[in-house]
């Protein structure tokens, strides 16, 4: 994957001293007026799944090479990376993969992100270590939880995550993340065309009157090695009209400006769902998410075919000032908006895997 080196913004190279806050700058915009404003932290590109539409088998077999453990960021490094973000305007991290959940320690992690001031921490997990974990993690601080699950009926699931773990094993990371207070968990169900659409009245009917917030996402063409097709998107609205025809529902406004998730209630007060429609309705304009990669890449878009390298600055010791204007200096030439241009010709481009820069 092509690496772009960040132009080393001050020649100052000093140990980093961890105990330093950093100057709190100015919010940064980029050259459409958005403001950085959601951290998305990859902290592994392993997992115990092989999703169809994101780590499918014949690419992510038992030959392929994951990052070697000294590519990956220290939790120092990220926390550095992290802060000074924070000092520039990002007000939630999310924590990602692969699966999250086997990053050794993660709680550690977790713990020294929510010392962070006025950031909100969240996680999203395939779930299945949840009840292993869930205490550890609420306990150091996480807020949030986001669940993945992309069918219930067993069978179907087992095919969707190609690792045989059952729906049950979900479900009880869901109870575990309720049990100890990391609600309200929203539940995430990526829907393929023709896959598991069919499950998505059965979804609907288990998750309302939980509490959960199930949020439907269209198929997208991350990555190059999905197979993506447009046909196998099943448009957003026909999720809705599909679900309103059992359970009617009806519109609520956005919780904050930007909210990726469109929002619905269910007309007899059984909760909200909600759905993301990355591919039918582009939300790039109100786009304020930065990704962070295992390796210490930053991305400005889900979709990029390349990331600006941060780790060589942190491994030479720059100190925070040149780290901040490598940051600053990426955002600022920041133009992405490639759901908005998005054609079967942009689909075959060669962009970076979901698994490895975190969804
Ligand atoms: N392993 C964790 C999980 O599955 O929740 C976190 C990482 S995963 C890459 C983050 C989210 O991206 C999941 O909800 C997953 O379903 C979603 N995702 C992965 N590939 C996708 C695709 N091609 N289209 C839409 N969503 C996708
Ligand atoms: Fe793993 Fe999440 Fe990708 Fe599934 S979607 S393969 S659980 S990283
Ligand atoms: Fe943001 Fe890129 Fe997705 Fe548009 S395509 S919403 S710019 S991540």
């Amino acid at each position: 994957m092509k690496v772009i080196p960040i132009q080393q913004a001050a020649s100052a190279i000093a140990t980093p001293d961890m105990t330093l806050r950093p100057p709190a700058g100015e919010l940064l915009f980029d050259r459409r007026g958005r403001s950085v404003r959601d951290l998305r932290i990859s902290v592994t590109d392993r997992c115990n799944f092989r999703c169809v539409y994101c780590m499918p088998r014949e690419v992510f077999g038992d030959d392929y090479a994951f990052l070697p453990r000294r590519e990956l960021l220290s939790f120092e490094e990220i926390v550095r990376v992290a802060r000074l973000f924070v000092a520039r305007g990002v007000r939630k991290i999310r924590i990602t993969g692969g699966e999250p959940l086997l990053r050794k320690d993660v709680d550690r992690l977790i713990g020294m992100l929510a010392a962070l001031d006025g950031v909100e921490i969240t996680l999203t997990t395939n779930g299945v270590l949840l009840p292993k974990l869930a205490r550890r993690l609420k306990d150091a601080g996480l807020h949030r939880v986001t669940v993945s699950l992309d069918a219930l009926d067993d069978t179907l699931f087992r095919r969707m995550n190609d690792a045989d773990y059952p729906v049950a094993r979900v479900l009880e990371g869901i109870e575990a993340a309720r049990a100890v207070g990391l609600g309200p968990i929203k539940v995430n169900m990526v829907v393929k065309r023709g896959t598991n659409d069919s499950d998505i009245e059965a979804m609907a009917g288990h998750f309302r009157h939980s509490g959960h917030i199930l949020r439907f996402i269209e198929f997208m063409d991350v990555g190059a090695s999905n197979g993506w097709k447009m046909d196998e998107v099943l448009p957003s609205r026909e999720v809705i009209a599909r679900i309103d025809r059992l359970f009617p529902l009806e519109p609520i406004d956005p919780n904050y400006e930007g909210e990726v998730a469109e929002r619905w209630r269910y007309k007899d007060g059984a909760g909200e769902i909600g759905v993301i429609s990355s591919v039918t309705q582009a939300f790039c304009s109100t786009c304020t998410r930065i990704r962070l990669s295992t390796e210490g890449q930053i991305y400005t878009c889900l979709f990029a075919q390349h990331g600006h390298d941060l780790r060589s600055l942190l491994r030479t010791g720059a100190e925070d000032e040149a780290l901040d204007a490598a940051i600053a200096q990426v955002w600022q030439a920041r133009e992405d908006r490639y759901s908005e241009i998005r054609t079967a010709d942009t689909a075959a481009l060669r962009k970076i895997e979901m698994s490895y820069i975190g969804g």
